[in-house]
C-alpha cells in the first residue's frame, strides 16, 4: 500500500513538472509576439489544446477609449448569431465580480453569487462551460469563453488552477501588445505611425529579397487641403482626414499596412504586389475618395487625393527611406501634373 501510495505520489510530481514545463513553454510563445491578432489566434488554440475543449473565444477592449468588451472575430467553434450584440459593457456587476480575485467561473455560478448573469446574459445562447478572466494589476482586461470538454467531463480544481496561470500569462500578453498597439497607432485616424511604417518596412524589404517577391509603396496626399481647412473649417477637416484614411484602411488587404506619414499624408506597404497591382489599387482608392461626399452641417463636401507609386529596387533602396522617396518623387509628379492622379516612379 505505501508503495502504491509512493508511486502515486511520484506519477502526481511527474504530472506537476510537466505542467510547469508546459507553462514555461506557453509563456515564451505568448510574449515572442506583439502582433494583436496572432497573439488572440495563440492563446486560444494554447487554452483550447491545454483544456482539451473545442471551442474558446476571447473577448477583448478595441481600443483604448473603448468601454465594453467584444468578441474577438478569432473565436473557435462556437456559433454566433448574425447581427446579436455579443459586446459586454465593463460596468456589469459579472465583471465587477471578476475583478475581486483570480478565478474562473461557470454561468451558473456567476448567476447563483449574483441573483442574474450580472449583464452576460448574451453569453447564455452560447452556452459556454467555463468563464475565464483576464487580469493585469487587478483590471480585467479580457475574458476567455470555454466550450465543453471533449470527453464530456468537468473541469476539475487543478484543471481550473491551471487555467488561471494560462490566462495570467494570457493577460501580461494581451497587456503589452495592446499598448504596443496603441502607442504605434495614430489616434485620429487609427493608422499606424510614421516610425512603426518604417520599421516594418525595413523587415519587408529583407524578406521581399528573401522570397524573391515584389514589394510596393503608395504615398498619398489629399489636394488643396489647405484651401479645404480655410474654407470649411478644421473640424470639417478632420473630419475629412478620417473618412480617407478608413477608405484606405477599408480597400487594402489584411497583410498591407497603411500609416498617417504626416498631416493630411499617408503611405501604405504593399508585400507581394507588382508596380502594376500597386497601381490599380492605388487607382481604386483615388476614385473612392473622389466619388465619396461627406456631410458637414448644410455641406456636402468632397476631396481628392494625389498618389504616387515605387516598387523596391534592392539596387536603388539601401533603407526604406528611399524607397519611400520615390514613392513621394511619384507623388510629386501627380501634383505636377494636375493632381487627382496616380503615378509611378520610373
Ligand atoms: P496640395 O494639393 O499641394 O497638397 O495642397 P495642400 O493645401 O494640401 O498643401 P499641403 O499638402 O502642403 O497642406 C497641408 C495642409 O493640410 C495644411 C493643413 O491645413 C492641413 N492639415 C494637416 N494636418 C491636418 C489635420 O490633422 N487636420 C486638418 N484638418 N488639417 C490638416
Ligand atoms: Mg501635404
Ligand atoms: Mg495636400
Amino acid at each position: 500500500m505505501a508503495e502504491q501510495q509512493k508511486e502515486n505520489y511520484q506519477e502526481e510530481l511527474e504530472k506537476q513538472i510537466f505542467d510547469l514545463k508546459q507553462l514555461l513553454e506557453i509563456s515564451k510563445s505568448l510574449n515572442s509576439t506583439l502582433d494583436y491578432h496572432i497573439l488572440i489566434d495563440s492563446i486560444l488554440y494554447t487554452i483550447m489544446g491545454q483544456m482539451k475543449v473545442l471551442k474558446a473565444a476571447l473577448y477583448a477592449k478595441k481600443g483604448i477609449d473603448s468601454t465594453c468588451f467584444s468578441l474577438h472575430r478569432n473565436y473557435k467553434g462556437f456559433e454566433l448569431v448574425q447581427g446579436l450584440d455579443y459586446s459586454l459593457p465593463e460596468d456589469i456587476p459579472a465583471i465587477k465580480l471578476f475583478s475581486k480575485d483570480y478565478h474562473c467561473y461557470t454561468l451558473q455560478e456567476v448567476k447563483n453569487i449574483l441573483g442574474n448573469y450580472g449583464g452576460l446574459d448574451v453569453l447564455v445562447t452560447l452556452n459556454p462551460s467555463l468563464l475565464v478572466p483576464l487580469k493585469t494589476k487587478g483590471v480585467i482586461n479580457g475574458l476567455i469563453i470555454l466550450g465543453d470538454q471533449i470527453l464530456g467531463t468537468e473541469f476539475t480544481a487543478y484543471e481550473k488552477e491551471y487555467i488561471i496561470n494560462i490566462a495570467t500569462l494570457a493577460a501580461i500578453a494581451i497587456n503589452n501588445a495592446f499598448l504596443f498597439e496603441m502607442t504605434t497607432t495614430d489616434m485620429m485616424t487609427k493608422l499606424r505611425l510614421k516610425h512603426y511604417f518604417y520599421t516594418v518596412l525595413m523587415e519587408k524589404m529583407e524578406q521581399s529579397v528573401l522570397n524573391n517577391q515584389p514589394l510596393c509603396v503608395i504615398m498619398t496626399d489629399i489636394d488643396n487641403f489647405k484651401h479645404f481647412n480655410d474654407t470649411y473649417g478644421h473640424n470639417c477637416g478632420d473630419l475629412v482626414l478620417k473618412e480617407v484614411a478608413q477608405i484606405i484602411q477599408q480597400l487594402i488587404r489584411p497583410t498591407d499596412i497603411a500609416a498617417r506619414y504626416g498631416g493630411e499624408e499617408f503611405c501604405i506597404m504593399l508585400p507581394n504586389t507588382t508596380p502594376k497591382q500597386a497601381k490599380l489599387i492605388a487607382e481604386r482608392i483615388r476614385s473612392k475618395v473622389e466619388s465619396t461626399v461627406t456631410e458637414y452641417e448644410n455641406f456636402k463636401l468632397s476631396v481628392t487625393i494625389s498618389l504616387g507609386v515605387a516598387c523596391y529596387d534592392q539596387n536603388l533602396d539601401i533603407s526604406a527611406k528611399y524607397l519611400i522617396d520615390r514613392a513621394d518623387k511619384a507623388l510629386y509628379r501627380s501634383k505636377q501634373e494636375g493632381k487627382n492622379r496616380v503615378s509611378v516612379w520610373e
